[in-house]
């Protein structure tokens, strides 16, 4: 997957998306917090957001290409704003239903399209807050669309970081048994960021774990991250969870990544978050 790195075409891509590429990179400065929830409100209406999508790759069988389904919103005045700056107001407000439902639709179509374009069967992960989850509506419209549309929910991979389960346990654990017995995959998120919840590993019905960039990076220089991150790969695999490394920049972080025994890594060194088009020209160069 090292053609990954190459820049960004942006002549040939939607204005939004290939401003949400060059997003990655630089990123915007927050808004002002006065008038933005407003402006939230209309953008999914306006057609601001666009999904950029970096690549999961496997250690072992790159046969199955996967990727991360990552949210831009080219504001008209700011430019690309990278989601740090708008998840937790959207996640506040209540905004991130219709953000969200968005967002699913337009991976779920984009993995359909590429499954197609390419004839691989491309997985693609979202990520998806507390307040969808909780949602029963929810889950039965995606249903219908990925009926809709041809597309088994195997497909797609739900991302959920341990904040999703810190209100309310039971209930999302019961959401997201629902969710994987409906086909999707099931992955956590940013593992080791926050109380890294070992009881919460033996409930909720996970197929990878993600371990944090903030671990990733200290693996090749510091012997007790690398006991960690054994134990937690041991430990994840154990309960049947694959695990990826989250936030790999350089060859000495992907070698420890692997040698310490992660199913997949996904960084910079791999490939930067692209648009739809760009990963199909990956795919077909790669197929052919
Ligand atoms: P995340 O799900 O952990 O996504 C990974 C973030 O790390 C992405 O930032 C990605 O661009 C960045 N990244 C990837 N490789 C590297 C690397 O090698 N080094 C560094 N320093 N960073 C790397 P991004 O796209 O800004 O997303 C930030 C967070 O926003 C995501 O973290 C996720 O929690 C949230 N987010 C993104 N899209 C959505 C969405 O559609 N829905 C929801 N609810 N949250 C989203
Ligand atoms: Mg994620
Ligand atoms: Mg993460």
């Amino acid at each position: 997957m090292r053609q990954a790195r190459r820049s960004t075409p942006r002549r040939v891509l939607p204005r939004a998306v290939a401003a949400a590429a060059a997003g990655a990179r630089a990123r915007a400065p927050a808004p002002a917090p006065r008038g933005y929830e407003a402006e939230l409100a209309g953008a999914c209406r306006r057609g601001e957001f666009g999904l950029v999508y970096q690549p999961i790759c496997s250690m072992r069988d790159a046969a199955a290409p996967a990727f991360e389904a990552l949210l831009r919103w080219q504001h008209p005045v700011l430019g690309a704003v990278a989601p740090e700056h708008f998840i937790a107001t959207a996640e506040r407000n209540g905004l991130i239903l219709d953000i969200g439902d968005w967002v699913f639709r337009a991976a779920a179509d984009e993995c359909r399209r590429l499954r197609r374009a390419t004839g691989l069967p491309v997985r693609i992960a979202v990520n998806v807050s507390a307040l969808q989850l909780a949602s029963r509506a929810a889950l039965r419209l995606w249903l219908q669309h990925l009926d809709d549309i041809g597309l088994p929910a195997e497909a797609l991979t739900l991302e959920i970081t341990e904040r999703v389960m810190s209100e309310r346990p039971q209930d999302m654990f019961e959401h997201l048994r629902q969710l994987s017995e409906a086909g999707f995959g099931i992955s956590l998120d940013d593992f080791g960021t926050g109380y890294s919840n070992l009881a919460m590993l033996g409930h909720a019905p996970l197929d990878l774990l993600k371990l944090d960039g903030s671990l990733t990076r200290c693996l090749p220089d510091s012997p007790r991250h690398r006991a960690i991150a054994r134990a937690v790969v041991a430990l994840a695999h154990q309960l049947g969870i694959q695990v990826v490394a989250e936030g790999v920049e350089q060859p000495a972080q992907a070698r420890a990544s692997s040698e310490l025994g992660c199913d997949f890594a996904q960084g910079y060194w791999y490939g930067r978050p692209m648009s739809g088009a760009q990963v199909e020209r990956q795919l077909s160069q790669a197929v052919a």
